[in-house]
């Protein structure tokens, strides 16, 4: 092979984190023309959808289902549960936990972050004495990103559950699972979250266009005691999806509802242990890749605990402008597209071009992962960068089983101190 003659041609693989790849099932049941929406097939199929939402969020509350991206979701979830004065505490360790409270200053809140940064979790002892110093309880909610997807940093939910617990704070505990939902172990009600917002284009293999605000009663009253609420965003109407889509709403996200159909089948018939176990064992053989690549040249990992890594999304940095260089060539040669680095240096900037991601979440399956990483092993070898060799086969080791476990699944949760 000479290096002018692009292998691209092909089914193209998009390894971002989000959207996903789109599973052919979801495509084909998507592929029809628009349904009767008052009456019929479409209206049956909407019922079926939240039971099967609820056992993906391992929740017997509600969901609300929403025609919009995640950032919809977020919106809805600071709309039904504060007005502009209340507090917001939010534990940061990446750009989209600032996201989310830079939106909820923007509703007039009153934000307070505790930053991190993108290479830490949060300190369960700082957000621990910070509670504990809010004795007239102005902070209504604590923002909590599970996964975030700049960093790839995975937090420990339940242990801001432990803590707020702890200190005896009534806080909403409020989680961002947009990333993590299907691919990391997430259990709203044991863990005791009263909000957790998602969308379909990540975990869930659906087309970006339909998000989902689950909530506990307890965020319920919440809202009922709100003063006025925004009609658009208004949960209560859409977590009965039968009743808002005929009567209130507008017209139902039809084609989307089908694909979600699709996906929530390829879930449950997979079984949702199982999906995290396949994503947790699919990551550990990125992990391992990484690591013998990192071993003699340049390629980090941004996340070093392996304890903290998510299922879904590993954030690399590999300097220079090495990452740019190497998504593009992949792109073109290969037919395989990597995510560009978020929130680790200013967009464009000249640190920016070293750091990418890869996104590991939803449709994938070991001969992808095998793909992934053979690909990013011939784009090194083809730009010249340094690298160690023998990634690809510690990777066939782990998924072969013949490499060891290199970290449970899920942190054991601790307590705050
Ligand atoms: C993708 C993502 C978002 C934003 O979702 P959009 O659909 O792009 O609006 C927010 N939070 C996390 C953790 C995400 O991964």
């Amino acid at each position: 092979m000479t290096a002018d003659i692009s292998l691209a041609a092909g089914r193209g693989y998009l390894a971002i984190p989000g959207p996903s790849v789109i599973p052919d099932a979801v495509l084909q049941a998507m592929h029809r023309p628009s349904p009767n929406i008052y009456a019929g097939e479409l209206i049956d199929l909407t019922a079926t959808l939240v039971p099967d939402l609820r056992r993906v969020a391992r929740t017997v509350h509600n969901v609300a289902i929403y025609i919009s991206n995640g950032h919809g979701a977020w919106e809805a979830a600071l709309m039904n549960t504060l007005q502009p004065g209340d507090k917001v505490l939010v534990p940061a360790s990446g750009r989209f936990a600032l996201g989310w409270g830079e939106m909820a200053e923007a509703l007039g809140i009153d934000v307070e972050i505790l930053d991190y940064g993108t290479g830490k979790p949060w300190d369960m002892d700082q957000v621990a004495s910070r509670l504990a110093a809010d004795r007239a309880h102005q902070i209504k909610a604590v923002l909590a990103v599970h996964v975030d997807t700049s960093s790839s940093i995975r937090n420990d939910v339940a242990a801001m559950r432990a803590c707020l617990d702890a200190t005896g704070h009534p806080a909403l505990l409020m989680a961002d699972c947009i990333a993590s939902l299907g691919c990391d172990r997430f259990e709203m009600d044991d863990w005791g979250v009263d909000v957790m917002v998602s969308a379909c284009q990540k975990g869930l293999m659906v087309p970006a266009g339909m998000s989902f605000v689950f909530f506990s009663p307890k965020a319920a009253e919440a809202r009922a005691r709100l003063p006025r609420i925004s009609r658009y965003w208004d949960w209560s109407p859409r977590a009965n999806p039968e009743e808002f889509y005929q009567y209130f709403g507008g017209t139902a996200p039809t084609h989307h509802l089908y694909g979600l159909r699709a996906a929530l089948d390829l879930i449950h018939g997979e079984g949702i242990e199982q999906v995290w176990a396949r994503h947790h064992r699919l990551a550990q053989a990125i992990w391992a890749a990484c690591e013998v690549w990192g071993s003699d040249g340049p390629l980090r990992m941004n996340v070093q605990d392996v304890a903290l890594r998510s299922n879904a999304v590993t954030s690399l940095h590999i300097g220079g402008d090495n990452a740019t260089r190497l998504r593009g060539w992949l792109e073109q040669n290969l037919g395989l597209t990597l995510g560009i680095g978020l929130g680790m240096a200013p967009p464009n900037s000249p640190e920016w071009h070293g750091y990418l991601r890869f996104g590991h979440m939803g449709h994938v399956n070991g001969q992808m992962i095998m793909g992934l990483l053979g690909g990013v092993d011939t784009g090194l070898k083809a730009l010249g960068i340094a690298h160690g060799s023998g990634a690809v086969e510690a990777a066939a080791q782990v998924l072969a089983g013949v490499r060891g476990e290199q970290a449970p699944d899920q942190p054991a949760t601790s307590c705050c101190g």
